[in-house]
């Protein structure tokens, strides 16, 4: 298994994901340009994708994904509810897999996909579980908290990809208007730094290798303090060899290999 987030914030979102030798990203918030420039970065070209998963139908999540699949024609795997969100154009350029949330469905052989209910924002928004021979890899970003279903889900995983958007009293004090931070903190908002670090608290088990700090306020919040806040609950545990990386909005994490 191998992840490496291509791009992570506000400003467009999209993970590699290599389980088996099936290729996959999840979102594609990057342009065609940007993206192909960052996959260059681990060796891959788009033309070596087997699949696409989209997990809402905000911008930083759709971005690139119409020219993607008009220049590769790669399936798309989405449920109605965000496919029927996606603009005109978006929607003319493929034919979408259409999945159903809650419900499991085998992707490849043997690589199940898990695409998990989300409060968030979207018409129809999800977490993507993917497991294959007896590894798990879990992906939830956009989510206001961390419901239990999401919360049973991650149990267990070898690598999760969670969402640590804003630090609440930067928040709090910015110059944002008052109902873009209730947006913000609300149920259907963005996991901050406290609630982040009290999930991964309960996540952290002696097969979990590897965290990522995901989707990163530019403005709300800093990577060294959010980092710094995982390694506190990482060393606090019983597994502190647990390794935190920290997605970036303008480069390519490593690509991290279990
Ligand atoms: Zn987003
Ligand atoms: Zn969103």
């Amino acid at each position: 298994m191998k992840v490496c987030l291509l791009a992570s914030g506000s400003k467009g979102n999209s993970t590699f994901v290599e389980i088996n030798g099936f290729r996959l990203l999840v979102d594609v918030g990057l342009t065609l340009k940007d993206l192909i420039q960052r996959l260059e970065r681990i060796q891959i070209t788009p033309s070596q994708l087997d699949a696409i998963i989209i997990t809402h139908e905000h911008y930083d999540h759709v971005k690139g994904l119409a020219r993607l699949v008009r220049a590769y024609s790669i399936p798309v795997y989405l449920n109605q509810g965000t496919y029927h969100h996606l603009s005109r154009t978006l929607k003319q350029a493929f034919q979408p897999h259409l999945i159903t949330t809650n419900e499991p469905f085998e992707i490849a052989r043997e690589i199940l996909v898990h695409p998990v209910q989300t409060p968030h924002d979207a018409a129809d928004p999800i977490s993507v579980i993917i497991q294959h021979n007896g590894s798990k890899i879990g992906i939830a970003t956009d989510l206001g908290f961390v419901t239990r279903r999401v919360g049973r889900h991650l149990i267990g995983a070898n690598l999760i990809v969670l969402e640590s958007n804003h630090d609440e009293e930067m928040l709090k004090s910015s110059k944002y208007p008052w109902s873009l931070k209730q947006r913000i903190l609300s149920k259907n908002g963005h996991l901050s730094n406290g609630a982040f670090n009290n999930a991964l608290s309960k996540l952290i088990h002696c097969d979990l290798e590897a965290v990522f700090l995901a989707h990163l306020s530019e403005e709300n919040n800093c990577p060294d303090l959010a980092h710094r806040l995982a390694v506190d609950t990482v060393r606090k545990s019983d597994h502190p060899q647990i390794a935190i990386h920290v997605g970036q909005q303008h480069a390519p994490t490593p690509l991290v290999e279990l």
